[in-house]
């Protein structure tokens, strides 16, 4: 299986992480059955950097394979890995059944600064990707497709491609040291085989559809899907605005504290982010990539409002 972004419906997409404790299990399994009844084109499972989710990561992967017939992709990062380290890293996976990654560098530990740190030897993501290509060419040189009627006998074709996504960020990267490095780092992402970008979290549509645009003038070709997070509490906000340094969205801001339930800072927030699903559907965006914090009702609400669910998926999701 791999990901298709070019048919009917608007394609759909999740970002999931795994539990931090075993009784969280059973709630995320709940959680990937709801998400999994409106078709997603891929569940994406998150990955700590220096590999403190290792296998968690994996095993949910594995119950979205097993349970679910929808596409799992593993988020990967490199940062602190030696290169035996991510080769062996990304052979469990591709062992375990997992055929789409989304490459990442990661940040190094809280507090470490790039020169101490063990950065690893891998410098960044487009090495990453690179090594994800060569280790599945290495471990699946060619496919063999059986011949119809012939017993025994197998045409030898091109293997199966893995999909590779990469991160890209509309409003820079925090520790860009020019303002294009972003996508000089994009393109690198590209050139080394990245096959999808999905993009972090933005507020306006404009901040999307502007990069999408600086990032074709400058020869980037591959999808860019547009990552969107509801945000349903002032604290929520506070919080991504400090992990991403993604510019605060003064008018949401407001609107959010303006509030005084939690059920109307969560309508806010679905409201906001369903406006923003349309915005970029109608500026060409290729589908919606949606960080659902393990909780489907509020995803699901955005997609409800924002139209872009299927007849049959709001009927599946009306009976799960
Ligand atoms: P790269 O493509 O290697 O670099 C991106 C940018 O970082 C470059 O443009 C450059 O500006 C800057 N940069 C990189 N290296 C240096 C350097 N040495 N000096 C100065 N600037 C530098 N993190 C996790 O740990 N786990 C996850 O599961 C995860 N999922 C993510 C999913 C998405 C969709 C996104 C957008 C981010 C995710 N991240 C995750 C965060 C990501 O690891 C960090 O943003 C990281 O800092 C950059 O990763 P990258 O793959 O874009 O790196």
């Amino acid at each position: 299986m791999s990901i298709d972004l070019s048919t009917p419906p608007v394609p759909v997409s999740f970002e999931v992480y795994p539990p931090r404790t075993e009784a969280g299990w059973p709630v995320l399994h709940e959680t990937i059955r709801h998400l999994a009844s409106v078709d997603p084109r891929f569940i994406s499972v998150t990955y700590g950097a220096g590999g403190s989710t290792g296998g968690r990561s994996l095993e949910l992967l594995t119950h979205i394979r097993r349970e679910t017939t929808v596409e799992p992709l593993a988020h990967l990062t490199c940062v602190g890995s030696t290169w035996a380290g991510a080769n062996a890293l990304i052979r469990e996976f591709l062992d375990a059944g997992i055929t789409s990654f989304l490459a990442l560098r990661g940040d190094p530990p809280d507090g470490a600064t790039e020169d101490e740190a063990f950065l690893g030897d891998l410098e960044s993501a487009a090495q990453l990707v690179q090594l994800i290509d060569r280790v599945q060419a290495e471990r699946e040189p060619y496919a063999e497709a059986p011949i119809p009627g012939v017993p025994g006998a197998a045409r030898v074709d091109r293997r199966t491609d893995v999909d590779i996504a990469v991160a890209a960020f509309p409003s820079g990267h925090p520790r860009s040291r020019h303002a294009t490095e972003h996508i000089d780092a994009l393109l690198a992402k590209e050139a080394a085989g990245a096959t999808l970008a999905i993009t972090q979290l933005f507020f306006d549509a404009d901040d999307y559809l502007g990069f999408v645009q600086r990032s074709r003038e400058a020869g980037v070709t591959i999808p860019i899907l547009p990552g969107i997070m509801p945000i349903t509490s002032p604290a929520r906000l506070r919080r991504t605005l400090e992990l991403t340094e993604v510019p605060r969205p003064d008018a949401l801001a407001a609107a959010l504290e303006a509030e005084e339930t939690p059920e109307a800072r969560s309508a806010v927030g679905i409201a906001h982010a369903a406006a923003l699903a349309q915005a970029v559907l109608d500026g060409g965006a290729p589908g919606i990539h949606l960080y659902a914090f393990n909780n489907h009702e509020t995803v699901l609400a955005v997609l409800r409002d924002a139209g872009i669910l299927s007849a049959d998926a709001r009927m599946r999701l009306a009976v799960s």
